[in-house]
């Protein structure tokens, strides 16, 4: 078993951190104080990110993006969790892996432009009658002799604004759930309103509403009945990706920030890091986060391997979205007065940190994942052994 990083993985996160640190930490307090992401600005970190080949790095190099093993894009996705939302997005890009089983016309129409960023993807399948139960879905597609005719809406869908297509969700049978394209300005299609959120200022989520909208045949995507599942499936690289490499790299953050501060902040002629209470926390916070790191690290190296990693993802869900909402915590508690003021950070991370245990499946879900797959498959899934 080899622990260690090579040469080129550790270029590049120190490439991809030099990136955040220099490009877009700074946007961040401005990005807080008005809601959004300027466009010349957004424009200007994509062309940059671009220019050093940092633009869709999930993607095969044969479509142009960068080509990367899911361990070295775990690793550029921990540094991703340092800095916002909307940043990582226009930045780097959030291209879907479900797209890459886009075939023929489909591909320089929604795929190509989607890796080079001149069309931006969102993924659609959250309804306001449906969302933990993803196939309780009411938007359907009737199939018609020119193609498909969708009805219904979505809400909650993330940079709907700025998206130029949509992967969404829509059924085609009692029991088929099929995926589409859909592009943005189609007739009877309508994006609703900015559904405002605790965190993650600057990134629109939002509502979709179709109504009668005609699509080609060449929208759907897979095979009819099936693009659900596909979907599902590819979903889950992501999970691991901007959810369970995020919070680790946000956890981290947070800690670095915490340990700062007890190592300065004094009291009763002490630093605050010298009481027993405070080592408490600071060290319960590193132990938590290298566990959630390796579990991360392990289930990247699973793909990579092209074993099935399914549990140990929905594992990682867990355990790294509650260890950044326990660190954030401490974090808010070691700042004190401060930890609650916004003229620190901190209260902004406690904010953003809470949607990582529910959305891309609740914490509730993915236990019920993995607990009913350890009752079926045993004790092989805690003990390597087996
Ligand atoms: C900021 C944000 C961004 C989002 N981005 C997107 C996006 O881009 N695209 C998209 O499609 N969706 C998106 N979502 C939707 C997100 O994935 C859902 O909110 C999430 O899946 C939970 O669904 P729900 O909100 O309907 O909660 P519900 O499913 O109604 O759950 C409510 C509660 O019941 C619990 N519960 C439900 N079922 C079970 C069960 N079987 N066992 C135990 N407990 C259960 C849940 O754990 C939760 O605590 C986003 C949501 C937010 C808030």
């Amino acid at each position: 078993m080899d622990f260690s990083l090579n040469d080129e993985q550790k270029m590049m996160i120190d490439t991809v951190r030099r990136f955040i640190k220099e490009e877009l930490k700074p946007l961040e307090d401005e990005i807080e104080n008005t809601g959004f992401l300027d466009q010349a600005k957004a424009t200007a970190i994509y062309e940059k990110s671009k220019s050093l080949g940092l633009y869709g790095m999930n993607m095969p190099d044969t479509l142009g993006g960068g080509g990367l093993s899911n361990m070295d894009r775990i690793l550029c996705e921990e540094q991703f969790g340092h800095t916002s939302d909307i940043l990582i997005r226009r930045a780097f890009g959030n291209v879907y892996e479900p797209l890459l089983h886009c075939k023929g016309e489909q591909v320089e129409r929604w795929l190509k432009p989607a890796v080079a960023g001149t069309r931006t993807c969102a993924i659609a399948i959250t309804e306001p009658g449906a969302g933990s139960d993803a196939a309780g879905i009411k938007t359907h597609a009737k199939k018609t002799d020119t193609g498909w005719v969708l009805n219904g809406s979505k809400h909650f869908i993330s940079d709907g604004e700025w998206s130029d297509f949509f992967l969404v969700s829509a059924k085609t049978g009692d029991k088929e759930i099929s995926m589409f394209m859909v592009d943005k300005g189609l007739p009877g299609f309508t994006v609703g309103k900015d559904q405002k959120m605790m965190g993650l200022r600057g990134t629109p989520h939002v509502e979709l509403f179709f109504d009668n909208v005609a699509l080609e045949p060449m929208a759907l995507l897979g095979v009819e009945g099936q693009g659900f599942k596909l979907a599902m499936g590819a979903l889950n690289v992501v999970r691991l990706a901007q959810v369970g490499a995020r919070a680790v790299g946000k956890a981290t953050h947070v800690a670095e920030l915490l340990v700062n501060y007890a190592n300065e902040r004094h009291q009763f002629n002490t630093k605050i890091g010298d009481f027993q209470m405070v080592q408490q926390q600071i060290a319960d916070s590193v132990i938590e986060i290298n566990a959630a790191r390796w579990m991360v690290y392990h289930a990247a190296w699973m793909l990579d391997q092209g074993l099935d990693a399914r549990e140990q993802i929905a594992m990682v869900k867990v355990h790294a979205a509650e260890t950044l909402g326990r660190v954030v915590d401490r974090a808010v508690q070691i700042f004190g007065g401060m930890g609650f003021c916004k003229e620190l950070p901190i209260e902004r991370y406690y904010r953003d940190a809470r949607i990582y245990r529910i959305f891309d499946g609740t914490s509730e879900i993915h236990r019920g994942v993995i607990a009913k797959s350890v009752m079926r498959k045993g004790a092989g899934l805690f003990d390597l052994n087996r």
